[in-house]
């Protein structure tokens, strides 16, 4: 596979960008990311020419693919031709916190904003000038965006920032726990409940791995927020409008979180993010209330106009039962070929999300008599389920280099693309086809 235009464009990249990308997973590829040329359908094409499968799709918000429907297409063009923005509100923000209004159960209101960092700083600020109240618990290996108040390590009783350039302070606030442990949870409100603001977490963590929760732990954490008068905010920034239809993870799961983060499909494509819950909370950010939030881009009428079209889109044709189906299908197939030729690694996902997750352990008796069909969900009746990784650390004991320096680039070799490394999702798109499925499927056949 020749790569000369994407190494030539890397050396390029590397003189005027840090990294030579601008955002930090892109490097992780190795000697050098491909640079992408175009999409087309559910492949993309590389710079130099090659075609992949891409399973990527922009790291979550390509919900339809590369090629947009007619009508999310016009609605773009429209917007964008118009005039792109203009510093005054226009018709097709209210439409399309309408449509998110009348879909999420949980959202009476709503801020569109420009990305997820932009969103989840935004919903901690707010929990905290709702609360009066400075700490919030977030989940280790839970991912919020590039921004102060979630970028910690460590757990409740010796944490700090996980990134230079952030005073320990911030992490004095933030209190880390182990994903799907209770008694963590438990413990850490035992002790500062009276100063948490929120509990801070994906519905499945999406960032790592994928994590699915074990039965009743949202449920828990609705209970203890509301016992504390803590907030209980659900980042879905990856599982919005992806995991539940266009009721969200929130809505599969039955538990009702204050407040809402969205981004990634919720602008078709272009950069957004948005908070989302209880009128009464929400109305405390200006100008309503005294919680600061404001943004020159927010609300951007062609990102608007994006979102829109692609949920209305989603609304109108079977796309969720076409990504979900294909999902079902990678899971499957992939089970089977794990169950033959790595039995101790992960099949992980749910709806349009998957991967496999290279775990060590080996339960030693290849195909596991009685699995859960897809071999994915924490099942507590599924033989599998002791080994199903329950949190971060779980992840971060796989084989992790295998995955990253080895593997990725065998499904590259064979024209797959699949994302920068063991923790970061991959994605089912409208666009994608059975052929696509069954030539991934035989690539990991391959490659694993
Ligand atoms: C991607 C992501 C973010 C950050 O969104 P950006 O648009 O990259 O700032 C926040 N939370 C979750 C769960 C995400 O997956």
């Amino acid at each position: 596979m020749n790569d000369d235009n994407s190494r030539d464009l890397y050396d390029r990249a590397l003189s005027v960008m840090p990294g030579g990308v601008n955002s930090a997973v892109r490097a992780a590829i190795e000697p050098y990311p491909f640079f992408v040329q175009k999409g087309d359908g559910g492949h993309v094409i590389d710079a130099d020419g090659n075609r992949y499968v891409d399973w990527v799709m922009g790291l979550g918000p390509l919900l339809l693919g590369h090629d947009l429907p007619e009508e999310v297409r016009a609605g773009i063009q429209r917007n964008a031709s118009e005039g792109p923005m203009y510093g005054a509100p226009t018709e097709i923000e209210v439409d399309l916190a309408e449509f998110v209004v009348r879909h999420v159960p949980s959202v009476e209101k709503i801020r569109f904003v420009n990305s997820g960092t932009e969103a989840t700083t935004s919903a901690v600020r707010l929990a905290r000038g709702h609360t009066g109240r400075n700490k919030i618990v977030v989940m280790q290996g839970g991912y919020h965006g590039a921004q102060e108040s979630t970028l910690v390590e460590g757990d409740a009783d010796e944490r700090g920032p996980s990134s230079a350039g952030i005073p320990v302070s911030f992490s004095d606030h933030t209190i880390p726990v182990p994903f799907n442990d209770e008694d963590a949870v438990r413990e850490v409100f035992e002790e500062h409940g009276d100063d948490i603001a929120a509990v801070l977490t994906e519905p499945i963590l999406g960032n790592n791995g994928i994590v699915h929760p074990v039965p009743g732990y949202h449920e828990f954490l609705r209970e203890i927020t509301d016992e504390y008068g803590s907030l209980l905010i659900f980042d879905e920034v990856i599982t919005g409008f992806r995991v539940g239809g266009l009721g969200c993870a929130q809505s599969e799961l039955d538990v009702t979180p204050d407040l809402t983060t969205f981004g990634k499909i919720i602008g078709g494509g272009f950069p957004v993010g948005a908070i989302g819950g209880k009128a009464e909370i929400m109305e405390g950010l200006t100008p309503a209330g005294d919680v600061f939030q404001a943004g020159t881009f927010s609300g951007h009428p062609v990102t608007m106009a994006a979102g829109l079209e692609t949920l209305k889109f989603a609304a109108e044709n079977d796309v969720y039962e076409h990504v979900d189906g294909l999902g079902d299908r990678l899971r499957s197939g992939l089970s089977d070929i794990v169950a033959d030729q790595a039995p101790s690694y992960t099949v992980a996902g749910t709806a349009s999300m998957f991967k496999v997750i290279f775990t060590r352990e080996n339960p030693g008796t290849g195909a596991l008599e009685g699995e859960s069909e897809f071999g994915c969900v924490q099942d507590p009746d599924s033989p599998r389920y002791e080994y199903a990784p329950k949190n971060a650390a779980d992840v971060s004991a796989a084989e992790t280099d295998r995955w990253r320096r080895v593997f990725w680039g065998q499904m590259k070799e064979r024209g797959i693309f699949l994302s920068q490394n063991q923790f970061e999702c991959q994605f089912v798109s409208y666009a994608h086809t059975e052929a696509d499925v069954e030539e991934t499927l035989e690539a990991y056949k391959e490659a694993l």
